[in-house]
């Protein structure tokens, strides 16, 4: 294990002065932080030897080697000996859950996503043990639709829980987030029953062969449940601050300066909170803060409160100009909108999936935000939500909408629509995980094997002129960008891209465009703000397999140390 050496330089360094005899003095500038005896990566290859960077009042004032950095020491400069070790530019996930990823509320009930309805019993009845009142709503996490309906059991989902909790309301969030699973009182004080029409955006399921409800509801259904019970959750406000800094910490762990928000539930106070971690400078990266768009809600009911959040970049660390939306839901569940009928979709009546938003809503919604300053980091994995998706946007370009716009998770990329993003200057993100790199057999069940093998054509839309910018969308995939850095060097020869200096640049410059502060991140360059990492290895020369496992040793965000390895 290599140590670090952080060496504070309290010498005989003193302020070097240029005077005319007369003159007043004129104190030239010593840095505030230096890195000394590092592997600069800078991707110019003239640049490539340099070993030495010196950091002021945040930003990168001088990149050099060991003779011009020794001006920027002064006798408070705090010195980094990189031992050698490489600097890397500090790394961009364009869409990461940080606010959910570590959250506390739903976290005294984990299930076990393998587990069949049965199985998971007896872990809901130790969930049982954290309730104290007969009202109180129970939050949970972790199931997974196929394996909880696949054993065999005359009982629905929602028989088990209400046998289980017959008072207290109770709503388990599966793995991906597009479904939950409740009970009968969750419905009640949420006015669902037999008789309600499916909402905008979501589907109710049944128990098979009858119109009872069987307590899973898919997308918007699931997303209006859980308000209520986020909402009543006590000491709300503590507890998400407690699991928002915990999800900052993961971040700096991984080497992650600037986020992409993957969304803001702002009904649920969630702005508030993000308020509170800039004030309380307990950020410990740079965020592009998303509020939802909430599909059930009015526009101008909604643009009034999206105003008040709104801000562009700057040398806050917080800002918030673009809006999640999701136009489809997912294909696991048939409700990403798809052009052609699944082969096998949970859907009844369904048979190409839904749409969040409508694309005639998209429209005015697209307008609407272009007034208030605000473009839109939008979900869209079917080939038909992804078509509308860009067309909408092609609309608003014609019409001089010059805000940032961004699709993410891009699964059904038609061959017709990959030109779209290059042409609409729409950033094109992609989660290069452990689902990229699967050939995908997960979906051959739901859409079959032809359409299966074409999804995630991230090479395309590479080829076609794209921004490609990876992200995690953590927890769905591990935190750790090197993991997508390698996976996209393992596909090289597919649909990953074409070499590591590619690769390296989604996972960097290219997210900082999609999210229009490539002037103040991205890279290591004099003038950007310094976000670097330490690494113990150069992942530029390395194998997938070796980039993977290189550890994170420090990371750094505008010149104050985040995060430092034991
Ligand atoms: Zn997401």
């Amino acid at each position: 294990m290599i140590r670090l050496l952080l060496i504070f330089i309290l010498t005989s360094a003193i302020a070097i002065t240029v005077s005319a005899s007369s003159q007043p003095v004129a104190t030239i500038e010593t840095a505030d932080m230096v890195v000394v005896n590092g592997k600069i990566y800078q991707k110019n290859p003239a640049l490539a030897h340099n070993t030495t960077m010196a950091v002021l009042n945040g930003n990168i004032v001088h990149i050099g080697n060991a003779s011009t950095i020794k001006t920027w020491i002064g006798t408070s400069t705090q010195v980094l000996n990189a031992e050698g070790l490489s600097v890397y530019p500090g790394f961009i996930d364009t869409h990461v859950h940080v606010f959910e990823g570590a959250s506390e509320i739903g976290a005294d009930c984990e299930l076990d996503p393998a587990l069949t309805l049965r199985q998971q019993i007896p872990l809901l009845q130790e969930c049982a043990e954290y309730l104290n009142t007969p009202s109180q709503w129970l939050i949970g996490y972790g199931y997974q639709l196929d394996a909880l309906l696949s054993g065999n059991t005359p009982f629905s989902p929602r028989n088990v829980l209400d046998e289980l909790f017959p008072a207290n309301p109770v709503i388990i969030m599966e793995e991906s987030s597009h479904s939950m699973w409740v009970n009968s009182r969750a419905l009640q004080l949420a006015g669902i029953n037999a008789a309600s029409e499916h909402p905008v955006g979501g589907r109710l399921m049944y128990e098979t062969g009858s119109n009872t409800l069987n307590g899973i509801l898919f997308d918007n259904a699931g997303d209006m449940v859980m308000e209520l019970a986020w909402n009543a959750q006590q000491r709300v406000m503590q507890r998400s601050y407690n699991g928002l800094l915990a999800g900052l910490a993961a971040l700096a762990e991984n080497g992650i300066t600037t986020a992409g928000d993957g969304r803001l539930y702002w009904r649920r106070g969630w702005y508030q909170v993000w308020q509170r971690a800039l004030v309380e400078e307990e950020l410990s990266a740079r965020v592009a803060l998303r509020p939802w768009i909430y599909p059930e809600l009015p526009i101008a009911k909604q643009i009034a409160k999206l105003q008040q959040m709104q801000s562009t970049p700057s040398n806050s660390l917080l800002f918030s100009n673009q809006v999640k939306l999701y136009v489809d839901g997912v294909l696991h569940f048939g409700t990403a909108k798809v052009d052609r009928a699944y082969d096998w979709s949970w859907q009844n009546n369904l048979p190409k999936g839904l749409y969040y938003i409508a694309p005639a809503e998209l429209g005015q919604w697209l307008k609407a935000l272009n007034n208030i300053g605000y473009g839109a980091h939008i979900h869209a994995v079917g080939d038909k939500a992804i078509s509308v998706a860009l067309d909408a946007i092609g609309q608003e370009r014609k019409a001089n909408n010059k805000q940032l716009f961004s699709l993410t998770h891009l699964e059904m990329l038609a061959k017709k629509d990959v030109p779209k993003f290059n042409a609409f200057n729409v950033h094109a993100d992609f989660q290069a995980g452990a689902v990229f790199f699967a050939e995908h057999s997960w979906a051959k069940d739901y859409i079959g094997r032809s359409r299966a093998k074409k999804l995630l054509p991230m090479r395309d839309a590479y080829n076609s002129g794209a921004n490609i910018t990876f992200s995690s969308d953590w927890t769905v995939n591990d935190l750790n960008p090197l993991i997508a850095i390698a996976n996209s060097l393992r596909e090289r020869k597919k649909q990953g891209l074409p070499d590591f200096e590619q690769a390296l640049d989604a996972a960097t410059i290219n997210g900082a465009k999609a999210l229009g502060i490539e002037h103040l991140t991205g890279s290591l360059d004099v003038g950007k703000s310094a976000d670097f990492v330490l690494l113990s290895d150069d992942i530029s020369r390395l194998n997938p397999r070796q980039i993977e496992q290189t550890d994170i040793l420090m990371t750094v965000l505008a010149g104050k140390i985040v995060f430092e390895a034991e």
